[in-house]
């Protein structure tokens, strides 16, 4: 861990309002300020590494919107992360993690078998049959918390059913490489299908290598820094293989980790290559705004957007998807308070920290019913999965959709 970003810090407290569980506790020690003040004084053996230190580092989100604040361009999220991480590495993988990490997420076609379960699960009705019982209560909280996320699973992979080329519509300018990030492809592939779409639309050829793998996101969160640098290798070596202008994506986590393959693969130049063509999907479409506005046509409802962490705060793209979003005509776009703060899914910290998650939560869920909007639009998959979650009960009549569907939407009206 580099001591000096820790020392950065100069304690003006200007993260402090941007920090959910600071705003949920007003605590010091779950603040940004706070955080860096804990690990640079272990870094400076004043501490220990104490459970109940691990326990307050645990409550960040990660969600980095200290980063966006800080005038000194201190990362306390990052910083949290990268002293987590480093702890976890020396631990080395659990039989649970080497499983997941090693033997399932690198290899697609086995992740894919692997959620056949859950889709019988929800097509012989089961599902239903034990939501109505409340089966689950009888199972460990995190399990039910789990299952409690989990849309209707599409029928197959878009991995499994997209083609590897899809050529472009009318004259060809350019040609892009589509990342399926895991779960976008698993669980949210009608919006990836509208992105390839919309691609194709503005007249370029989309090839999505079917070998692709994980982003490599999972083993970072574990700590597997080796399963992170095998996962960018192989990503860099296929993508490399082909003549693209961008490698694009539309899984905001995704994108975040893509963008650091030239750093985790220390300076690589193909991989550097790699990360400097990718561009989250909205950065692409922005480039094509007066082409978009000529081809989409009217959609009347009241738009809101929330802002995922990994798309306004570690990649700071903020402007392209709301510019996008008010050149669909008759679109009436409503501006959500904190729109840029965390939703509470962070990974699996919604699972893990469900009561701080639940609060950060629902702040963010009694401003977008402030907004009056009868869509929701964002677009990172931890972000739908917690937020069709809750709007499902809180506020069922409003949609919540991947951006690139709603220009679709409006694309086909
Ligand atoms: S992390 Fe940045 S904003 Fe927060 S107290 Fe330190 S210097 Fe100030
Ligand atoms: S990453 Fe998010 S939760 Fe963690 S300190 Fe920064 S603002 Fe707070």
């Amino acid at each position: 861990m580099d001591y000096v970003k820790l020392i950065n810090c100069m304690r003006c407290g200007m993260c402090l309002p941007h920090c959910p569980t600071y705003k949920e506790t007003f605590l010091e020690t779950a603040s940004p300020r706070g955080r860096v003040a804990l690990v640079c004084k272990v870094q400076e053996g004043e501490l220990d590494k104490s459970e109940l230190l691990l326990e307050y580092l645990s409550m960040c989100l990660d969600c980095q919107a200290c980063a966006s604040a800080c005038p000194c361009g201190v990362n306390a999220g990052e910083l949290v992360a990268e002293f987590t991480c480093e702890r976890r590495a020396g631990a080395g993988l659990g039989f649970m993690e080497d499983l997941i990490l090693r033997k399932l997420v690198p290899h697609p076609d086995r992740l894919e078998t692997s959620m056949v379960p859950m889709r019988l699960y929800q097509r012989t009705g089961l599902q239903k049959l034990v939501r109505k019982l409340g089966i689950l209560k009888m199972f460990p909280k995190p399990l039910e918390r789990m299952e409690g996320l989990l849309p209707a699973l599409p029928a197959r992979p878009l991995r499994r059913e997209i083609a590897e080329i899809t050529p472009a519509t009318g004259t060809e300018r350019g040609t892009v490489g589509f990342f399926l990030g895991c779960v976008m492809s698993l669980i949210f592939s009608d919006a990836s299908r509208a992105t390839i779409k919309l691609l194709s639309s503005l007249g370029y050829k989309v090839i999505t290598p079917k070998n692709q793998v994980c982003c490599g996101a999972p083993n970072m969160l574990a700590g597997d820094l080796a399963g992170l640098k095998e996962a960018a290798r192989t990503n860099v070596e296929i993508f490399g293989g082909h003549r693209i202008d961008f490698i694009i994506t539309d899984c905001g986590g995704c994108g975040a980790e893509l963008k650091k393959y030239g750093h985790h693969l220390d300076g690589d130049l193909m991989a550097e290559a790699f990360s400097g063509k990718t561009r989250d999907i909205s950065q692409l479409l922005a480039l094509h705004v007066d082409e978009l506005r000529v081809m989409l046509k009217p959609l009347p409802p009241k738009v809101t957007y929330h802002d995922p962490c990994h798309i306004a705060h570690c990649q700071g793209i903020r402007r392209e998807p709301r510019e996008l979003l008010k050149l669909v005509p008759g679109l009436e776009y409503r501006e959500l308070a904190e729109a840029d703060a965390c939703c509470g899914s962070a990974g699996t910290y919604n699972i893990e920290k469900p009561e701080m998650s639940d609060r950060v939560l629902l702040r963010k869920v009694d401003n977008i019913r402030k907004t009056g909007a009868d869509y929701l639009v964002t677009s990172n998959p931890g972000c739908l999965l917690q937020l069709k979650k809750a709007l499902a009960v809180e506020l069922p009549s409003l949609r919540v959709v991947h951006l690139t569907e709603l220009l679709l939407m409006s694309l086909n009206a």
